[in-house]
């Protein structure tokens, strides 16, 4: 048995990543899901990878557009049935000290991290709350906990994420809607694999479990949040961060 047998969820930015461990690891849990990536291509690629058709589909899903998150999640009802799970993913970082960010950097950051958590959680709160159930996840960063030094746009765009969540979860919780948020820490994925060497083992430095996390360590953290294993847990925000900055 799976804990999330007979579900349906939505997970944005999971074409790869953490997104995409998190879609594996809740299509492991007996869920199909539905798997929504700015890149369509590497969505519906990451959709064969899980099974195909009968357990998941990709698609295309720039989460700073509301139509496109319209879509995706009409995606999990049309196509599954219900939306019974979304995970708020999606997530880009344009690095930079303030003498050098532009506003540019600083609008792509707030857009897609709170705009497009915005989104999904209107949006699906909507339907969830029709049928008076559900629970969403959203991931944020042990940086909108510390703020980061050339992470303005993202620590503030993280940060709002958890006063979103907790703002959300109040007026969703009578409607039997569940909203939880994550902050990993150091996690190897792609967008870390980008970073200058220095800068990573300044971090590792940090770091009281003296590793990496793995994105399969923030999926079942995601998968507990979107279980019945939570269901007196709302308005929370769950560190995955091997101690750092605890
Ligand atoms: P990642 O490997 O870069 O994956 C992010 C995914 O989001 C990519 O597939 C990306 O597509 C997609 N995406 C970007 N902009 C989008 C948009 N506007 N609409 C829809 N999809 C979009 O990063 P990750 O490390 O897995 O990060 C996942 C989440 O965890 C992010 O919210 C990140 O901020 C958060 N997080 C990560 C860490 C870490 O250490 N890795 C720590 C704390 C928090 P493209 O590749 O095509 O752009």
């Amino acid at each position: 048995m799976g804990l999330l047998d007979g579900k349906v969820a939505v997970i944005t930015g999971a074409a790869q990543g953490i997104g995409f461990a998190i879609a594996e690891r809740f299509a492991a849990d007996g869920a199909r899901v539905v798997i929504g990536d700015i890149d369509e291509a590497a969505a519906t690629t990451a959709a064969e990878k899980l099974g195909g058709s009968a357990v998941a589909t990709g698609v295309r899903c720039d989460v700073t557009s509301a139509s496109d998150t319209d879509a995706l999640l009409a995606a999990a009802t049309e196509r599954f049935g219900a939306l019974d799970v979304l995970v708020n993913n999606a997530g880009i970082t344009r690095d930079a000290t303030m003498r050098t960010m532009t506003e540019e950097q600083f609008d792509q950051v707030i857009d897609v991290h709170l705009k497009g958590t915005w989104n999904g959680l209107r949006k699906a709160s909507a339907i969830m709350r029709a049928q008076q159930r559900g629970a969403i996840v959203n991931i944020s960063s042990l940086s909108g906990k510390v703020g980061m030094a050339g992470q303005t746009n993202y620590s503030a765009a993280k940060a709002g994420i958890v006063g979103m969540s907790k703002a959300a979860a109040k007026e969703m919780a009578h409607h039997g809607v569940r909203v939880n948020a994550i902050q990993p820490g150091l996690i190897r994925s792609a967008m870390t694999e980008a970073m200058p060497e220095h800068v990573w083992e300044g971090k590792m430095a940090e770091i009281p479990m003296q590793r990496p996390g793995e994105v399969a360590e923030v999926a079942s953290v995601a998968l507990f949040l979107a279980s019945d294993l939570s269901s007196y847990m709302t308005g929370t925000v769950l560190e995955v961060t091997g101690g750092r900055f605890m």
